[in-house]
């Protein structure tokens, strides 16, 4: 079936009075897919960039960065201690003693040989001396005169040939893969980028994602509010969003509910974005003319989703304008007007869709569980997304606190969170002391 019959507004699976979150999920992701089949078919031009280390974070690696040496390069001791030859473990002998005859540091290779009954102090990472392959942890040695380290002693059975020695290539081998294309990039892949002497990455360009705001109501900072005007927070949000995922944002602004206006902002969008994100607009009585423009522009289903917050939402593509180059369909994601509905409904689908997009592999948001402290009403047959703390009990298990009042506008309790609870589509009422699904807003790496 093609992306135009799936979304098409007129589809009855995209008007049936609730969607599943997860099929949504499934329409967007399969949508996403077809863009790129399109998208390959033009031969992605200027989609890689080179970019030297410090400017690769958060971005998303195109090519499998290969090591290009033996990781480590040679055999070293993972252990401050002693380093000796394995034999005189196989003697037999219960406590063996060996005779100090210098030291090897990290960086400074002892140049001598070590024979039997013999052994050398040695610093972790120094290369392991010419006749060794085991090294002794400091901590084993026994009777140890601090004023005589010229001898060491220490119990056979302690340990074993080759222990505390990492050997050459142990981490990763010349030519085998160090990151796989795909990785949205963590200060650990910089790191070990840097530890390969590599000193660039390429990476997907970013995506170029339009955002804007729609509603008469609305007012930009510093102008000043008039009797049932508000300050437009959502593009600030989004752009908080989307910095995360480290894209380039061209702002359009606020625009009138007003079907010229409206058009116009699309038109640019789909001249200068891959992706457009806007907000307000999509709700029963506004989305009337919303989808008369969208019919002219673009491919755009309007969705009623089963969830809470979030319900209304739209999703397709715009057409691209003439003399676009590359000619791409952009993206388009109509999102609710409600502050928290906003982030949620980007949590929930835009930012997976933005990753695959984009060519990571990972897209999907990992959840943890915890045990809610309070019970939470919940009707089967949505998906809710609850504003919570997450913490830890006396006991050490974690836990799970609400942050106040749920509304689809409030975005204190959304600012106090630090995740979402997730009670799942078929879920009822929860009981205080349930097991409940976290997604965090946050993640360490
Ligand atoms: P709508 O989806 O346009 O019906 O808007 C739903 C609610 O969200 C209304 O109360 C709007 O005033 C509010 N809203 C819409 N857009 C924004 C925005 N950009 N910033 C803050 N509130 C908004
Ligand atoms: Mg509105």
């Amino acid at each position: 079936m093609s992306g135009s019959t799936r979304l098409s507004p007129n589809n009855p699976i995209f008007l049936s009075s609730s969607l599943h979150v997860d099929d949504a999920r499934k329409a967007i992701a399969d949508l996403v897919q077809e863009l790129l089949f399109e998208s390959n078919a033009m031969g992605m031009p200027n989609d890689i960039e080179t970019v030297s280390l410090d400017q690769a974070i958060n971005r998303i690696l195109a090519k499998d960065l290969l090591s290009p040496t033996n990781v480590p390069a040679a055999d070293n001791s993972a252990m401050d201690g002693f380093a000796f030859n394995g034999d005189c473990l196989d003697m037999g002998d219960a406590h063996i003693t060996l005779k100090v005859i210098g030291t090897a540091y990290a960086g400074k290779p002892y140049k001598g040989s070590v024979g039997p009954g013999e052994c050398l102090k040695i610093m972790t990472g120094a290369l392991m001396p010419i006749g060794c392959d085991t090294v002794l942890p400091q901590e084993f040695t026994i009777n140890q005169n601090p004023e005589n380290i010229s001898v060491i002693e220490f119990k056979r059975n302690q340990l074993q040939r080759g222990e505390n020695r990492r050997l050459r290539g142990e981490d990763l081998q010349a030519g085998s893969p160090a990151v796989l294309a795909g990785r949205f990039l963590r200060p650990s892949d910089l790191g070990l980028a840097a530890s390969l002497g590599i000193a660039t990455l390429k990476v997907r360009r970013k995506l170029k994602v339009a955002i804007l705001s729609s509603g008469d109501e609305l007012r930009a900072l510093g102008q000043d509010l008039v009797p049932g005007s508000i300050y437009d927070s959502n593009r600030y949000s989004l752009t908080g969003l989307l910095n995360r995922l480290n894209l380039e944002i061209i702002d359009c602004g606020i625009v009138r509910d007003d079907p010229n206006s409206l058009k116009l902002a699309f038109c640019e969008a789909a001249q200068r974005a891959d992706v457009l994100i806007s907000s307000g607009g999509v709700s029963v009585g506004e989305a009337d003319y919303t989808k008369q423009i969208m019919q002219e522009l673009g491919d755009v289903g309007f969705w009623k989703i089963a969830m809470r917050p979030g319900r209304p939402m739209a999703f397709g593509t715009l057409k691209p304008v003439s003399g676009k180059y590359p000619a791409r369909k952009t993206l388009f994601f109509g999102l609710p007007g409600n502050p928290v509905a906003v982030m949620v409904t980007f949590y929930q689908f835009v930012r997976s869709a933005l990753l695959q997009l984009n060519g990571a592999s990972q897209t999907e948001v990992q959840l943890t569980q915890a045990i809610t402290q309070e019970a939470i009403r919940k009707r089967p047959g949505r998906t809710e997304f609850q504003r919570a703390i997450l913490g830890r009990a006396l006991d050490g298990k974690p836990t799970v606190r609400l942050t106040g009042s749920q509304g689809a506008g409030i975005l204190r309790s959304m600012s106090q969170a630090n995740c979402f609870v997730i009670l799942h589509h078929e879920q009822g009422n929860i009981s205080a002391g349930d097991w409940v699904d976290v997604a965090l807003f946050d993640g360490l790496l």
